[in-house]
């Protein structure tokens, strides 16, 4: 079922303590969210597009307005309907007169016989207008599959017209009040309101504002709404509800696209699993603290194959990567030569007669992995009619680390480059923290829509992810400088437990690999010097700082 496009307004006002949020609890016998509180809205309809309306829209064009919603056309109709639903369903009216000040609440008051009638009557009759600019564009909310109803709405917050209480319609809605979000979510926790995922959520991020000008402000200056598209899947709980926030969220839209909500939520060492057309993943039985769930080995192309990174030499692995192969394997591919991910390799060639390409293994490292080909930056390996393969080089976690882009769906394949559900761990010499914050931004520059990491499930939104594995490395960076600043010169050991404050001490011993990473990229960076055994803080002189 499609869902149907929705609009929502967020309405703030000023209480005595912080702001206010006006809620609606629906009709218990409504189709959709029967007796739950929400905020006002519903589907856009017809009206809403009409162009007589649109000549009585302030400050947005369609286009802006679409553009700013992501679609092609007819955004402007979701700000319109934001609007008319809140009159209707609240008697709250955010609209202007003919001077494009909002009009007196002594006025508004009179209109509530035109909210059972077309908008545009009240427009064209009273000659308002309706202040789109007024409404900032706050999040972004589609029904999960499965339900009777679904909708697509677009979520509105804006300042409530000052003197207008409002009265609920008494037919779609039961009840309103004004309550501040914090109370609202208490409410919701006691059981007091029935709260339904995207309404706690906003709540949630309601709360952090002490004033209304705050929080609009903040509404009006975000720059990119994420969409929340719930899904569906099945495992061994059985059937289960997924959010953006949830680590399976974007691997199950990727791998079920028509929103069936058959595939798996698991990872399930053994057993295959299409991704996509061209996609499949096998897990290797290696779980561990290092390697997740396992390592993640992939199998590329429709008439003939890659394998990328085959992973340990485990027989029962190697069995299921030939089993799902069935003779269609040509090229092995490693992104990496550290145990988890090469040692497989050679029994595959032997069983296959494939091509083994990557980058050789420094020492100390995967000594049976002896590429046919050593892979260079940016060659490209034709898996297939319309699939490729694109190595990207991105030393930092190994030096010889590869990442390979399927070009036409734009699925990265990040080794350990970016792994799901951890941090990787930088271990010199081999490993180099600089290398690696710079193969991170190598990989902004790309145009990517989904990775496909050594561990874990699919990641979504790949840029934002990069972004936030830069800021975490810098953070810890910053880190490791403020412990400096605050022991004077010190020992790695004496840094660790200040550093790593917040990794549990069982990690410590890989954390002290990913700092002894930061402090030579420090020492590099001439940041922080050596004295001895200690590492100090490079004092420059006041004038040059
Ligand atoms: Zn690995």
């Amino acid at each position: 079922m499609v869902p149907r496009p929705a609009a929502t307004l967020i309405l703030l006002r000023e209480g005595a303590q912080g702001p206010e949020v006006l809620m609606i609890q629906r009709n218990l016998n409504a189709a959709f969210l029967g007796g739950a509180y929400v905020f006002p809205g519903g589907a856009l309809e017809p009206q809403d597009s009409d162009p007589r309306i649109a000549t009585r829209v302030l400050g947005l064009t369609d286009e802006k307005a679409s553009a700013r919603l992501n679609l092609a056309s007819g955004g402007l109709a979701y700000y319109v309907a934001a609007i008319r639903e809140c009159f209707e369903e609240s008697g709250i009216l955010l609209l202007n007169d003919k001077r494009e000040s909002l009009i007196a609440y002594s006025r508004a008051d009179r209109l509530h016989s035109y909210r059972t009638k077309p908008f545009l009557e009240l427009l064209e009759a009273e000659d308002l207008f309706i202040p789109a600019d007024k409404l900032a564009y706050y999040g972004h909310w589609i029904t999960a599959p499965g339900r009777a109803r679904r909708f697509d709405a677009r979520f509105f917050v804006a300042l409530a017209p000052e003197g207008q209480e409002g009265s609920h319609d008494a037919a779609e809605a039961v009840h309103q009040m004004w309550v501040r979000p914090r109370d609202a979510l208490e409410r919701g926790a006691r059981g007091e309101i029935e709260l339904v995922f995207a309404t706690q959520q906003t709540l949630k991020e309601l709360a952090r504002f002490d004033n209304c000008a705050a929080a609009i402000s903040f509404c009006l200056h975000l720059k990119e709404i994420e969409t929340n598209r719930a899904c569906r899947a099945v495992g061994k709980d059985g059937e289960r509800i997924f959010r953006r926030a949830d680590p399976q969220y974007f691997e199950i839209h990727w791998s079920d696209p028509e929103e069936t909500g058959t595939t798996s939520y698991e990872l399930l060492p053994g057993v295959p699993k299409r991704l996509d057309r061209f996609v499949v993943r096998i897990i290797a039985p290696n779980p561990g603290a290092m390697t997740g769930p396992g390592t993640n080995t992939y199998l590329v192309g429709e008439d003939a194959l890659a394998v990328i990174d085959p992973g340990p030499a485990i027989d029962s692995h190697i069995e299921k990567i030939l089993e799902a192969g069935k003779g269609r394997i040509r090229w092995i591919l490693c992104t990496h030569t550290h145990l988890d991910h090469s040692p497989a390799a050679a029994a595959l060639r032997e069983a296959t007669g494939a091509q083994v390409l990557g980058r050789p293994a420094p020492e100390g490292q995967d000594a049976t992995f002896k590429p046919n080909f050593v892979v260079e930056n940016g060659q490209r390996i034709e898996v297939g009619e319309g699939c490729t393969l694109r190595a990207i080089h991105t030393p930092g976690h190994a030096s010889n680390h590869l990442c390979y882009l399927l070009e036409q769906t734009r699925m990265l394949f990040t080794g350990d480059h970016v792994m799901q559900g951890s941090t990787v761990v930088i271990n010199p010499p081999d490993g180099d923290m600089r290398a690696y914050l710079a193969s991170l931004e190598a990989l902004l520059k790309e145009d990517l829509a989904i990775l496909a990491p050594g561990h874990g499930y699919l990641i979504g939104a790949p840029h934002k992810e990069i972004r936030r594995l830069l800021a975490h490395r810098l953070g810890r960076e910053a880190k490791v400088k403020a412990a400096l600043e605050a022991l004077g010169p010190a020992t790695p050991e004496a840094l660790l437990p200040k550093v790593y404050d917040d990794v549990p001490e069982r990690m410590h011993r890989w954390a002290a690999r990913s700092l002894a990473a930061h402090l030579e990229k420090l020492v590099a960076e001439r940041s922080v010097r050596i004295e001895g055994e200690r590492f100090a803080l490079v004092q420059l002189p006041p004038r040059e700082r």
